[in-house]
């Protein structure tokens, strides 16, 4: 499998879970891995040129217009390519080979996930689920989809002027002037609206929108990811639209039903099953204590998850007060200030 750029030496390589999205390794997400993704960057250039088709527009190009980029913005002079990717961060240009062609893999993969599209990338869905599955995905594109269009404020495109109006752009509030690159998305109302390419970025997670696809939603814009969510809740296992009535709702997250089992050993969690959260993720406590369990600094014993709990940088005690207590003179430190020094605890300089 290909290697994890976050764990480096730590993943074997890329091994896909059986149902969770991530590496079964490491647990990272694919786009963490240095993936090469050509059939979901073709998956992608094919909702782009169908919304192209299905709008009746004709800009839509498959390749770049300069060969050194993995992408470029449609119908533009080279010139006017090469000011875009002038008012880009650096590390993000695409250009091929370089980390920005990376960066914008990864963000393919991060903001467009397939099994927001198309049932067939999801686990196990039901009729019914599928259904849903197919609706939400036509009406969010129908209402909100598309690319943005690059044009330079006051220039002739496409034979036609570009509107002589007050452009602001609603991130950064600063005008556009006369011969500045201006980003036109043809959802957004009002219709003169535009966006410095660098302010085109989705108002959640503020990532660039990657090759200029947006989602349109009461003023703002999304990455494809991050207006599902603001739909539909996310299963927090399986990182799929639920399409189901009934799901799990814990620490400001969501999962299916069935999904709400331990990361670790995945055993079923809940009403009986006692679980712990760790970074975001519900723990059985075997797992838990098993993984992360941590010892007392003074008795030596493994402090339990139902235990009073003291810490200091990555120093633990038991919260009583025999282990709590200064090293010198033994007296409880439980509720006073202490004075951590090499490991061991003290009431005082004079201790
Ligand atoms: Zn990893
Ligand atoms: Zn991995
Ligand atoms: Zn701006
Ligand atoms: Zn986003
Ligand atoms: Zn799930
Ligand atoms: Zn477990
Ligand atoms: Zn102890
Ligand atoms: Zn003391």
């Amino acid at each position: 499998g290909r290697p994890c750029l976050k764990c480096r030496q730590k993943c074997p390589g890329f091994c896909h879970h059986s149902w969770r999205k991530i590496c079964r390794h490491c647990k990272c997400s694919k786009s963490e891995h240095d993936i090469l993704a050509d059939d979901h960057e073709r998956f992608v250039e094919k909702m782009i040129f169908e919304y192209y088709k299905v709008n009746g527009l004709s800009d839509f190009n498959i390749n770049p217009a300069i060969e050194e980029y993995a992408w470029t913005p449609p119908a533009l002079s080279i010139r006017q390519i090469e000011a875009y990717f002038d008012c880009l961060p650096k590390e993000n240009v695409p250009i091929i080979d370089s980390v920005g062609d990376r960066y914008r893999i990864q963000q393919l993969l991060y903001q467009h996930p397939a099994h927001d599209y198309d049932p067939k990338f999801c686990y196990r869905l039901s009729e019914e689920e599928k259904k849903k599955h197919r609706q939400f995905s036509a009406t969010r594109k129908k209402d909100a989809f598309g690319q943005a269009t690059v044009r330079t404020i006051g220039s002739r495109m496409n034979g036609h002027e570009c509107a002589e109006v007050s452009y602001a752009t609603p991130l950064c509030g600063e005008q556009l002037n006369h011969g500045e690159l201006g980003l036109f998305a043809s959802h957004a109302v009002p219709e003169n609206l535009v966006w410095h390419p660098e302010c085109f970025i989705c108002c959640v997670c503020e990532n660039g929108l990657v090759d200029l696809i947006y989602y349109y939603k009461d003023g703002e814009v999304y990455c494809g990811r991050h207006h599902a969510d603001s739909v539909k809740p996310r299963c927090n296992a399986c990182d799929e639209i639920i399409f189901t009535e009934e799901c799990i709702q814990a620490h400001g997250r969501t999962w299916h039903t069935d999904h709400f089992v331990c990361y670790e050993c995945e055993c079923r969690l809940g009403s009986r099953n006692q679980y712990i959260m760790r970074d975001g993720q519900p723990y059985c406590c075997r797992c838990f204590e098993s993984l992360y369990a941590v010892y007392c600094e003074s008795c030596g014993e493994m402090i339990e998850l139902n235990d009073g709990h003291m810490a200091h940088n990555d120093m633990h005690w038991h919260a009583s007060d025999d282990c709590f207590s200064c090293s010198e003179c033994n007296q409880s430190l439980l509720g006073k200030t202490f004075l951590p020094k090499h490991g061991k605890l003290y009431c005082s300089v004079a201790c």
